[in-house]
């Protein structure tokens, strides 16, 4: 069949726009102004990495405006685009989540938001989910939905900083007006009248007594996965708090010319946030020497990230289809080898991988020796570093987006 590019390209083209549009009405109904206050993903983001964390909130984003989808090139559409997908299959998964909780009966608020200040920075948190349950045994369990394309092994530190973020603030404002739920008239109430008017359950007038936990889904598209549970603990509050101040605080230095963006500190060493992220390409972590493009060096580095995507895609595709195989062993009830032309298959089931639980060794051992700190120092006596190797890393540079002209 023969391709119209052209009017492929109209078609890719109409579809960032909606994407672009969609999220920017999105943004604006559910979170308002992004600018007038702190987030938990800023919070979370700034625990990692100062100067990303403020670039955001100073509204320094690659992400072109939906008005301007017409002027992009060709490689800047394809690759708005492939983000927009990345960003908002998150969103489409949390429409399906929420109607697959609410057909359980499970009393359910979507986006949740509590919104306080603290040392005059205005601060927000938007949960996902909030479940309740009233009786007896009054309850509470906050769920954040993640999006991952392959679940994570553990939880990065900005997802757990954003959970104990929502849990303590949950905890700690319960009794405050501080509460609204979107699209209701229950704006700046406290928890338990929105728990009241929402679903006639009476919860206690203290959270002393009520079991609060929050959770992260994470989902692929094949997986789901829950970490947790984070329960609120003043401690980890008291640092989201004082990162949210930080962030504010610098953000206004910026603004106002005290400080340059430069100046902020920022994450060291290999971190998978920078990417991502928007500020990268005059970042002083990656004060570079410049190699000119044409010479032999800057054709081989250009080669070799090529090469890279090029892996990266087919690992998906291995994967992929390695799925599907699977599937096919199962679903015609292969015991044995499958053969096909010079090729023969077979599933096999595998030990899985034995790995050492750190702390539930220091406990077994503290139990044992009766001191925590000797069990500590037990373990990090055993331990063994590995010879220090090189690494390569390849990273992109985000560039200004080229005009279509
Ligand atoms: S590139 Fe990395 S270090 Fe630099 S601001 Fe972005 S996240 Fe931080």
């Amino acid at each position: 069949m023969q391709h119209d590019d052209t009017k492929a390209h109209g078609l890719l083209r109409l579809l960032t726009q909606g994407l672009l549009t969609h999220a920017e009405h999105k943004t604006a109904n559910e979170l308002g102004d992004r600018s007038l206050y702190i987030g938990m993903s800023d919070i979370g983001k700034g625990m990692e990495c100062t100067r990303a964390a403020v670039a955001s909130k100073l509204g320094m984003s690659a992400i072109p405006a939906a008005s301007g989808v017409g002027d992009l090139a060709l490689d800047d559409l394809t690759h708005t685009l492939g983000r927009q997908v990345i960003l908002q299959r998150g969103h489409w998964q949390e429409h399906g989540i929420e109607r697959a909780l609410t057909a359980t009966g499970v009393k359910l608020v979507p986006q949740l938001e509590i919104s306080i200040e603290h040392s005059g920075v205005p601060i927000k948190a938007h949960l996902d989910f909030t479940l309740i349950w009233g009786g007896q045994r009054p309850a509470v369990r906050i769920l954040e939905l993640k999006s991952n394309e392959r679940i994570p092994d553990s939880l990065y530190a900005s997802y757990e900083a954003q959970l104990y973020g929502q849990v303590g603030l949950l905890k700690a404002c319960w009794g405050e007006s501080c509460f609204s739920v979107p699209e209701t008239e229950l704006q700046a109430v406290t928890f338990p009248q929105a728990a009241l008017a929402l679903f006639g359950v009476g919860l206690p007038d203290s959270p002393d007594n009520v079991d609060i936990e929050a959770w992260v889904l994470s989902i692929s598209l094949s997986e789901v996965r829950p970490f947790g549970p984070y329960m609120p603990e003043e401690g980890m509050l008291d640092v989201c708090l004082q990162t949210a101040v930080a962030i504010w605080r610098a953000a206004e230095d910026v603004r106002s010319g005290n400080l340059a963006l430069n100046d902020l500190d920022y994450c060291r060493g290999f971190h998978p946030l920078c990417d991502w992220c928007d500020v990268n390409a005059d970042c002083p972590k990656f004060q570079a020497m410049n190699i000119p493009s044409d010479s032999a060096c800057g054709l081989e580095l250009e080669e070799l990230a090529m090469l890279k995507e090029r892996k990266a895609t087919l690992e998906g595709r291995i994967a992929e289809a390695e799925e599907r195989i699977k599937q096919t062993y199962r679903l015609v009830g292969g015991q044995d080898w499958l053969s096909n032309g010079d090729h023969r298959f077979r599933v096999a089931n595998v030990a899985g991988r034995r790995t050492l639980d750190r702390s539930l060794v220091v406990d077994k051992l503290t139990v044992l020796i009766g001191d925590d700190r000797k069990a500590q120092k037990a373990l990090e006596q055993c331990e063994k570093a590995g010879n220090p190797h090189e690494r390569l890393y390849v990273s992109k540079i985000k560039r200004p987006l080229k005009s279509a002209a």
